[in-house]
């Protein structure tokens, strides 16, 4: 076997989160730090708050902050919610069921819409459930954008649409965390009170970043919301970034990453951007139809762009398979998490890669389904490759 010291060339990441870095963003990052209470920082500061906003799509202020994602599914909560408010979930996998946990830990009560972790929110039963909550006990709704866990994508807008037809005055929360940057995500188009995001998956960026954006609801809620805050703090966050700076120290290094980052996405126009992404999907699918092999994703409108689950047939270890593909190909793959681990696998296609990492990837996966002995049918890479050849 091949085994780690004998690797020449580089790693494939091809996981949805952390994704590969470009090149010129690891030059951005690579210099000297600077005074986060000088002018050269205020002003990367107010630039960059500018760019977030054209992510977003947004006019209302984005707020970032130095942690992982998930420290920014804490700062939602904090900031608009007190002890005991009711807040309803939609299970859609891993990171929907991750968000509740750090709800529940805060003293919220939870609501969770179950689902079979193969698809996105449904609108109809959301708008039903809200039509159940007659006392309007509801305070806020929570979906995840691009549910990493098993590659489906919810129609924001739909669930914008089912809170409107229910008349439900519950605030909006999106975890986009793996959604912005690899595909169309409109805050403020699609009333979204709260999104939050990170910087390791469309952003292109290690991880170490979380953002979250805010709508006037959202922030008259945060003036009468009672849970403890202190770190996450969006009053001390917006006083401080008014004037270009920070209440705490902020992740400057990442910060010039990020500078660079938006400067791609702007370059590239986030259309096309979000094109690549659709096609690179389309191209992994066609792959896995050809293997004979399922897409864990069942309904086809909710396919995500940006990752693709395969489920590994019955009696096989989805784990091993990605241990070999790694071992051998140098190829990193994303396992199956919560009750999906060892039944799936995840080949991210987000951020920056293009027609041929797409073409390598299928292939290490089609010579790993080979080496570790679970049934499919040739002609994965050939069925990407056909698609991929013809122009965009
Ligand atoms: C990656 C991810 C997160 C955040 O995870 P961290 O490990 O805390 O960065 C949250 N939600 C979704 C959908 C994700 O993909």
């Amino acid at each position: 076997m091949l085994g780690a010291n004998s690797r020449s060339g580089r790693n494939f990441l091809q996981t949805p989160g952390p994704t590969p870095i470009p090149e010129r963003v690891l030059a951005a990052m690579n210099r000297q730090i600077i005074d986060h209470r000088g002018p050269e920082f205020q002003a990367l500061t107010h630039r960059l708050l500018a760019n977030l906003r054209c992510v977003f799509k947004t006019k209302h202020p984005v707020m970032i902050f130095a942690s992982s994602g998930a420290g920014a599914w804490e700062a939602c909560f904090v900031n608009t919610l007190s002890a005991g408010d009711r807040v309803l979930f939609v299970e859609t996998g891993h990171f929907a069921k991750g968000w509740a946990a750090t709800a529940k830990a805060f003293g919220l009560e939870c609501d969770v819409i179950p689902t079979d972790w193969r698809s996105g929110v449904d609108p109809d039963v959301l708008e039903a459930r809200l039509r159940g909550d007659v006392d309007r006990k509801i305070k806020a709704i929570c979906v995840v954008h691009n549910e990493t866990s098993t590659g489906a994508r919810t129609s924001v807008g739909e669930v914008r649409a089912a809170i409107d037809a229910a008349q439900h005055p519950a605030l909006l929360m999106v975890d986009t965390v793996s959604g912005l940057g690899a595909m169309d995500f409109r805050h403020d188009e699609w009333g979204v009170d709260v999104s939050l995001s990170g910087s390791q998956k469309g952003l292109m960026l290690p991880p170490g970043l979380s953002f979250v954006c805010a709508s006037e609801k959202a922030l008259a809620a945060h003036r009468s919301a009672q849970l403890p805050r202190h770190y996450w703090s969006w009053d001390k966050m917006l006083t401080m970034n008014a004037d270009g700076f920070f209440p705490f120290t902020p992740g400057t290094g990442l910060l010039f990453g990020l500078a660079e980052s938006l400067a791609m996405l702007n370059a590239e126009g986030l259309d096309n951007v979000f094109a690549r992404h659709e096609r690179h999907a389309e191209a992994v699918r066609r792959a896995v139809e050809a293997w004979d092999l399922e897409v864990w994703c069942r309904n086809p409108r909710h396919y995500s762009p940006a990752v693709t689950a395969v489920a590994v047939p019955a009696g096989y270890d989805a784990d091993r398979f990605r241990r070999l593909v790694l071992d051998y190909y140098d190829v990193s793959l994303a396992m199956g998490l919560g009750p999906l681990a060892g039944k799936v696998f995840r080949i991210g296609h987000m951020g920056h890669t293009n027609d041929v990492t797409i073409v390598g990837a299928v292939a290490a996966v089609e010579m790993g389904l080979d080496i570790a002995g679970i049934p499919f049918n040739e002609g994965g890479v050939t069925a990407a490759m056909r698609f991929l050849r013809r122009p965009y």
